[in-house]
């Protein structure tokens, strides 16, 4: 192997993210070196800027600028209609699907007792305080359609059935074992617009 620091380093760096080979990690390298500068420079800013300025929405848990992101802040969302999603980035998938008019919550992850998480890792208790505050009408459960994510739907469902909540389940539009982030645009409405009440 040739030994140039400057592109091993880049090479190193790239194949440490998900779904980067070595392979991959050696085009994208071989890529940016033919990029001009600016756009490099844009890049690398880019990223370090995602690292510095994003935080989590104070309410929903979603990525955000602010204290509260933007779906959150707009006063057109429908806050008592929460969908219940696994992670930040499950709210672009149904952004792109730009029907939904309601609000999120972000729970952090789903019940993986083989990886060590349970239901204590997740965010619940922002759903509970809603329910007993009463503001909320609906809770969509939008976690991924696998066997994690379909227990987890089952535990937030028990936690909130006694509750005036109505609680529903996006339908299994989504593949069945397939994850929400590899499912198209009209999947992912029809998911939602066809969900159906919980038990
Ligand atoms: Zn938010």
């Amino acid at each position: 192997m040739l030994k140039i620091k400057s592109f091993d380093k880049c090479v190193f760096e790239l194949g440490k993210l998900p779904g980067i080979g070595r392979k991959t990690a050696l085009r994208l390298a071989m890529y940016i070196m033919k990029m001009n500068e600016r756009d490099v420079k844009e890049l690398a800013d880019s990223i370090v800027d995602l690292k510095q300025n994003i935080k989590f929405c104070k309410e929903c848990g979603g990525l955000s600028d602010g204290e509260l992101c933007s779906i959150c802040a707009d006063s057109y969302r429908d806050k008592r209609v929460v969908c219940v999603v696994e992670e930040p980035k499950d709210i672009f998938i149904i952004e792109s699907s730009g029907r939904y008019k309601g609000v999120y919550h972000v729970l952090g992850g789903k019940i993986a007792p083989l990886d060590g998480i349970g239901p204590d890792e997740l965010n619940l208790q922002r759903l509970i305080d809603l329910a007993c505050e009463n503001k909320v009408d609906e809770v969509i459960i939008a976690t991924n359609p696998d066997i994690e994510g379909e227990t987890t739907a089952t535990y937030v469902y028990k936690l909130l059935k006694d509750f005036d909540v109505k609680m529903t389940r996006i339908a299994s539009g989504v593949p069945t074992g397939g994850l929400l982030e590899f499912s198209d645009d009209i999947t992912i409405l029809k998911a939602i617009e066809n969900r159906r009440e919980m038990y």
